[in-house]
């Protein structure tokens, strides 16, 4: 089959490797209809590169028809359409009881001392091959993939796999009080997706991003709009905004964006030529660059109020500005998204005709997989308009 692998910072490829199989009783292949690329990759595209092999294959954000399963797979059989959670869980250890998916103790990444098991995302998360390609082995099918009606386009379900419940869990996390203000920075498929909840759930919504596109975006979703590339102090404006106190709450749906400083450039130079064990350390010296919006964050939230950290962060001493969070008396929550627990939520509003989060106004580009290296250049340089790119294997 055909999949999109991983060759070196900013070096994927469409290339032919060998079709997955069913290996465990638990196992499904899915034959994928759509696969997304998401701000993750990009972090594996540009920064994490001492983690990944050669080859690996990416992608965490499929959907497509089940073509095999194993003999405990039962609530899906071959012919189903199914979205697929990018992490990997049991359904039945300590963890999945809690719903606490992303920890699942039957995939947690013990050697690599991580949550969960993900798709497409290298030794940190378990080396399980990823969702850019025609077909997908599914570890676990006996509790992941989740069965959705036949007939509405892919657009529909597809961000299921991720989008959707990570933006839900963000606005969930943010603890926004009723009648209150968020404010979400970066307006990326997740930024735009949390403020498009946080609007359902009938709370006031600032988003910060210095993209037009995106800004346009998030404003023809009836979110107030505030361009980060022309204000020269994002936390106070957002204070102007909010009677001068700030917003009740805040979701960082930026993490690192390690672009840009000439500090942020050398740690990736450095870290790009050493292997792993050593390099992880190090990459944090790029912590002031990285840090930039959820320091901003810090800023812009008002005293006790709550900050949803979506996007994610890769160092490992990068510095906080602890005094300033104990001082404002700041609730930080974040991690990776428990996929699974939201579905119930979602659904109702996927399934609605009416379209009530305008999931069918997020994809700007559906190419086929042939062309998703070009793909990873538009959506990281933000080019052509790029939002949320679609992959047709
Ligand atoms: P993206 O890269 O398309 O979006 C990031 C946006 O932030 C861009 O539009 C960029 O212009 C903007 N930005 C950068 N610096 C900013 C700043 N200082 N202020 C305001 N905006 C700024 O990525 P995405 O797909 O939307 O993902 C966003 C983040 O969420 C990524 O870090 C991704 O890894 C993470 N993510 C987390 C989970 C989870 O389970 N927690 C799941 C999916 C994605
Ligand atoms: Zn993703
Ligand atoms: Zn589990």
């Amino acid at each position: 089959m055909k999949a999109l692998t991983w060759h070196g910072k900013r070096d994927v490829r469409v290339e032919e490797v060998p079709d997955p199989a069913v290996k465990e009783p638990t196992d499904a292949v899915v034959k994928l209809t759509t696969t997304a690329i998401c701000g993750s990759d990009l972090h594996l595209y540009e920064l994490l590169g001492p983690f990944m092999g050669e080859g690996d294959i990416l992608g965490h954000e499929p959907m497509g028809i089940v073509e095999e399963v194993g003999a405990e797979v039962t609530h899906i059989k071959p012919g189903d359409r199914v979205v697929i959670p990018f992490n990997i869980a049991c359904g039945h250890c300590p963890m999945c009881d809690m719903k606490l998916f992303a920890q699942c103790e039957t995939t947690q990444v013990r050697d690599q001392g991580m949550g969960a098991a993900l798709f497409g995302y290298t030794r940190l998360y378990g080396e399980v091959p990823g969702a850019q390609a025609e077909y997908l082995r599914v570890p676990q099918a006996q509790f992941g993939p989740v069965k959705v009606p036949q007939g509405p386009p892919d657009e529909r379900f597809v961000y299921l796999s991720d989008v959707l419940p990570t933006s839900w869990q963000a606005v969930r996390y943010a603890d926004v009080p009723d009648g209150g203000t968020v404010a979400v920075f970066g307006l990326g498929p997740i930024g735009q997706m949390s403020a498009r909840i946080a609007k359902h759930l009938g709370h006031r919504v600032i988003g910060v991003d210095g993209v037009q596109e995106r800004l346009a975006m998030a404003r023809r979703h009836g979110v107030e709009v505030l361009d980060a590339s022309v204000t020269d102090d994002v936390p106070e404006a957002i204070r102007e905004l909010t009677g001068g106190r700030g917003p009740d709450s805040v979701i960082d749906a930026v993490g690192m964006e390690a672009h840009g400083s000439p500090v942020a450039k050398l740690a990736q130079t450095v870290t790009g030529i050493l292997p792993g064990a050593i390099a992880a350390p190090l990459m944090s010296t790029a912590g002031v660059d990285r840090l930039a919006a959820l320091n901003q964050s810090i800023e812009t939230v008002r005293r006790g109020g709550t900050i949803s950290v979506v996007g994610v962060y890769g160092g490992m001493a990068d510095p906080m500005p602890m005094l300033r969070m104990f001082d404002k008396g700041i609730t930080l929550r974040m991690g990776q998204a428990h996929v699974k627990r939201w579905i119930d939520d979602l659904m109702p509003l996927v399934s609605d005709d009416s379209d009530p989060l305008g999931v069918m106004d997020l994809a700007t580009h559906r190419l086929p997989l042939e062309q998703a290296p070009h793909g990873y250049e538009i959506f990281q340089k933000k080019q052509d308009g790029a939002v949320k790119i679609l992959l047709t294997p």
